[in-house]
């Protein structure tokens, strides 16, 4: 089968489908009867199944917030997963966002990258077999969502009634191939409220604030104290500290109180030990002065559990697995006032291997003892298909046809649409040199970007769907 000149044939009917779908402001929305996540994602998911009603598909609409399009036939299913909502545009744009444009061979419109390119590239692809009339030996399945960018309700919704592939792939990442994907959890330390202090302390701390989200490193942190006395000797202090730790910090006295600032490095929650959080060094340098009880207790708790290493060794979750690397901890968020104590938003990730709930059980008995809580706990398993798996092998193999590229699939700490696949992997549709502008303005996909996915898959498609070669692999 010549890949390359078949998806040419469909070049143009390939660009036109795609531009129609780039038209829908498939941004979540007001929930409606039959709109659950808002009528623009219904809209693109409508789009989507009249496409493959048109060309003569099977298709389903489950619950109006996800649906799919099939091809062939046999007992085993082989999964696509895509997604067309988009998330908001946001400013600064040279296009309108809902009006797509080819500039410079490039399509630019929201949501062409991540992930209306990609998913039409795979439609495309399955389309192509259904035309050539050859014989399935997987029917072949895409399945669409409708609220990837937000709370994936519509794979939930999804997978409750309809039946789960034997295998399948999401082309909502990166080539080559994503194959692990560690376990993610957030939680929040919260302190348990204390006793207060007996005798009149030297230092309050008022406030202390630090970063948004839990995936993010904080870039900045402020703290308030009420100084009773010898405010220029803690004002020396901190000018020393910053100095010895090398840290980007001021302050500033004002009525009585002293205001500390410090700045840090943002990186994202899933590589911790890129960034610099700000919040922890301010704790650093506050809990070596003379704070009050609760305060004391609050800066105690991050030096024991949360300040100097990011692996998870303080919090007794460290753990490392040769493909998928090692756990890390991000503290995100930090609050503490007066009033209600201090809270620690964590983001701890992890490989597989780690026995993630019964270490739970044990920081949480621990973290009591210290006068801490563990609240509002949410995570994932970690996702992982084994290096070895036909399925990854083909699909790499599948890439490697079309790209001269040996890089290897990888694992990543962050998480993607493939985990909510029983046995799936992100592959594509971003190659080694795209430029990543998924979420931010002026989203583009080049042309022959799109066509060399769309080739991609169909050689991927027609070796595992047509040809069976996943099986003919385990028989070795
Ligand atoms: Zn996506």
């Amino acid at each position: 089968m010549n890949y390359k000149a078949l998806v040419e044939d469909y070049r143009e009917r390939l660009i036109d489908d795609l531009m129609g779908l780039l038209e829908i402001e498939s941004v979540k929305g007001e929930p409606t009867g039959s709109a659950p996540v808002g009528a623009g994602p219904k809209a693109a998911l409508d789009y989507m199944l009249e496409l493959g009603a048109r060309d003569g598909m099977a298709i389903k609409d489950v619950d109006n917030i996800a649906g799919h399009i099939e091809a062939g036939e046999g007992d085993r299913l082989f999964g696509v997963l895509g997604h067309v909502d988009v998330v908001p545009p946001g400013k600064g744009w040279d296009t309108d966002p809902f009006v797509p444009e080819i500039v410079d061979g490039e399509i630019v419109a929201r949501g062409v990258q991540d992930d209306k390119g990609p998913t039409i590239a795979a439609y495309y692809a399955m389309k192509i077999l259904h035309e050539e009339g050859l014989p399935f030996k997987y029917r072949t399945r895409l399945i669409v969502g409708t609220d990837e960018e937000s709370d994936w309700q519509c794979t939930e919704a999804y997978f409750k009634s309809e039946e789960m592939p034997d295998a399948g792939f999401a082309p909502d990442a990166a080539f080559p191939l994503i194959h692990g994907e560690k376990g993610i959890s957030t939680f929040n330390f919260v302190q348990k409220p204390m006793a207060l202090d007996e005798h009149e302390p030297k230092i309050e701390l008022k406030v202390l604030i630090s970063g948004e989200r839990y995936n993010m490193v904080p870039e900045d942190a402020e703290a308030k104290l009420k100084v009773q006395q010898n405010m220029s000797e803690v004002i020396q202090s901190y000018e020393d500290f910053l100095r010895e730790v090398e840290a980007d910090g001021a302050y500033e006295v004002d009525n009585g109180f002293l205001k500390l600032s410090m700045q840090g490095r943002s990186a994202h929650g899933s590589t911790p030990e890129v960034g610099v959080n700000a919040g922890l060094i301010l704790i650093r340098f506050l809990n070596g002065l003379a704070l009050d009880n609760n305060a004391a207790a609050f800066t105690e708790f991050a030096m024991e559990r949360l300040v100097g290493s990011t692996d998870g060794s303080l919090l007794g979750m460290d753990f490392s697995h040769p493909e998928m690397g090692e756990t890390s901890v991000n503290v995100g968020m930090i609050n503490y006032t007066e009033v209600d104590g201090g809270i620690f938003g964590v983001n701890l990730r992890y490989p597989k291997g780690l026995d993630f709930e019964s270490g739970m059980t044990g920081l949480k008995e621990e973290v009591y003892g210290q006068g801490f809580t563990v609240e509002d706990l949410d995570y994932q398993l970690p996702h992982y298909v084994d290096r070895e798996d036909p399925l990854v092998d083909i699909l790499t193999d599948a890439y490697r046809n079309h790209v001269e590229d040996d890089t290897e699939p990888f694992t990543i700490g962050g998480g993607t649409y493939a985990r909510t696949l029983k046995k799936g992997v992100a592959f594509g549709a971003m190659f080694k040199d795209t430029v990543d502008t998924m979420h931010q303005k002026n989203e583009r996909m080049k042309i022959d970007e799109l066509l060399m996915a769309t080739e991609i898959y169909l050689e991927a498609l027609h070796r595992i769907c047509i040809k069976g070669e996943m099986d003919e692999d385990k028989l070795l």
